[in-house]
């Protein structure tokens, strides 16, 4: 068969793997000039490594990544290092990121609310039946069993920031993911993921499939007699198409689908990201601390600080320290639009909270990056919701980040559903 696949983030790329060693032609369309997609990074002449553009690790439960790593041989450019999670409490950044730290963390007192919060987080590392939790919004469970203090310290600031107005509306399930799933020990590939994506490309170049970079796909229909025709500039015909992209750019691609098909696509909420990474000549969190958990209600301007450099070595960086302030934004936030010296001014004053003798000279370059898809978001019932990857014309499928559930969306899961997807193709 002549398979088209629109997208090489990690999706599209795990699908061209297997779809091209089951001996068929793929292409693959990528409208950037680099492959990597939302995972994709940088990098300055003086650095050994590549920085993601948005902040990426892994888990060791990223169990489809690290076979898929496996398989293509680079199990031993996989790094695990145990970076430092810390949360705020009064002014001041706690470890959170063990059974003991937890149980040690202030914010929570030493009586009734710490054994809630023992408990609700037992039950939810336990418990398998994520599809009675999706009944009902993480915000009335966590009410109701982990009470209203330990809700409102500990699980209300992740919702706001990851899901600004909608986090009342986003289910259980989403939140017992986040807590099943995850582990200490965080993990990158040598050299970056933009590393990673830079060598499965040329693997897969290697193995026969065509990759063309800088290659938009404007719109897919379907062929009169059989197949699907792509127009990237030049109308070419396929037996199988994949689309990578978010719902929303599936809809505008191929207004062919079924009016209930098109509706579902539009219908899936999500939020954008905008991220500020910056080269710094001196480390800021002088404790080592990787990941900084902000609650907005604090005043500070985004989510999460995170000093890359205190994750893997600022050797690779050429001495220089890598941090990034992010956060998760609705369409239309002012950051989207405001240059790099406005976010900055925005962003100057908190980065003295987490060191006080930050100073504007240390910064090197700073880099922006935004996106108006980053995490969908799952409300009650979203399994109903879901699209499905086989689409209603005959030959065209479809794998997003939108169809991951019910874990949290991430490089791992783009594998899988892009993996399942290339099943589905070859059925
Ligand atoms: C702020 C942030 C933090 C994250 N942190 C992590 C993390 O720590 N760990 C983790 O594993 N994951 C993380 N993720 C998620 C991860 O990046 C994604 O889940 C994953 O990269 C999605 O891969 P994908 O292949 O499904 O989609 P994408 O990476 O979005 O790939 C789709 C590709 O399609 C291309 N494309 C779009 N339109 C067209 C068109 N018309 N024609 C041709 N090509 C087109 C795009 O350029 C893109 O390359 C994070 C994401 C964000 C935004």
């Amino acid at each position: 068969m002549k398979i088209a696949i629109i997208g090489a983030g990690f999706g599209g790329m795990a699908a061209a793997f297997d779809l091209q060693r089951a001996g068929h032609k793929v292409t693959i369309f990528e409208s950037a000039d680099y492959a990597g997609g939302l995972a994709s990074g940088f990098k300055e002449p003086h650095w050994n490594w590549s920085v993601e553009k948005f902040y990426h690790h892994w888990f060791q439960t990223d169990k489809p990544m690290l076979d898929l790593i496996r398989e293509l041989g680079w199990e031993d450019q996989v790094l695990f290092p145990r970076p430092l999670t810390v949360m705020y409490h009064a002014g001041q950044f706690h470890p959170f990121d063990s059974v003991l730290k937890m149980a040690l963390f202030p914010g929570l007192g030493w009586g009734v609310d710490k054994i809630r919060f023992g408990f609700v987080g037992l039950f939810l590392r336990l418990t398998d039946n994520w599809k009675a939790l999706e009944k009902i919004t993480a915000d009335a469970w966590m009410l109701k069993w982990a009470g209203k203090n330990v809700y409102q310290k500990m699980w209300e600031p992740l919702l706001v920031g990851k899901f600004g107005p909608y986090y009342k509306e986003v289910n259980m399930a989403w939140l017992w993911a986040r807590i099943k799933a995850r582990t200490t020990r965080l993990g990158t590939f040598q050299g970056g993921f933009q590393n990673f994506a830079d060598k499965f490309a040329e693997r897969l170049r290697m193995m026969g499939v065509e990759i063309r970079l800088q290659t938009r796909v404007k719109f897919i229909k379907p062929a009169p007699d059989k197949g699907l025709l792509v127009d990237a500039g030049l109308i070419e015909s396929f037996d199988r198409v994949l689309v990578t992209t978010s719902p929303y750019l599936l809809a505008r691609i191929c207004p062919d689908l079924p009016e209930n098909y098109l509706q579902g696509l539009l219908k899936l909420k999500s939020m954008g990201a905008v991220v500020m990474a910056l080269s710094l000549k001196r480390q800021i969190s002088e404790q080592g601390y990787y990941w900084f958990n902000l609650p907005k209600e604090e005043g500070y301007p985004f989510l999460a600080l995170v000093e890359h450099t205190n994750f893997v070595s600022p050797e690779n960086f050429g001495g220089d320290h890598i941090v990034y302030a992010g956060d998760y934004l609705e369409e239309g936030h002012e950051y989207f639009s405001m240059s790099e010296d406005q976010l900055l001014e925005r962003f100057m004053p908190a980065f003295k909270k987490f060191n006080p003798a930050f100073d504007k000279n240390w910064i090197n370059k700073i880099w922006v990056f935004s996106t108006n898809y980053a995490q969908p978001v799952p409300l009650v019932n979203h399994s109903k919701n879901i699209p499905s990857i086989e689409t209603p014309i005959a030959g065209l499928y479809f794998a997003s980040m939108s169809q991951v559930y019910p874990w949290d969306r991430g490089t791992n899961f783009a594998v899988e559903i892009g993996r399942r997807a290339a099943r589905l193709m070859l059925a």
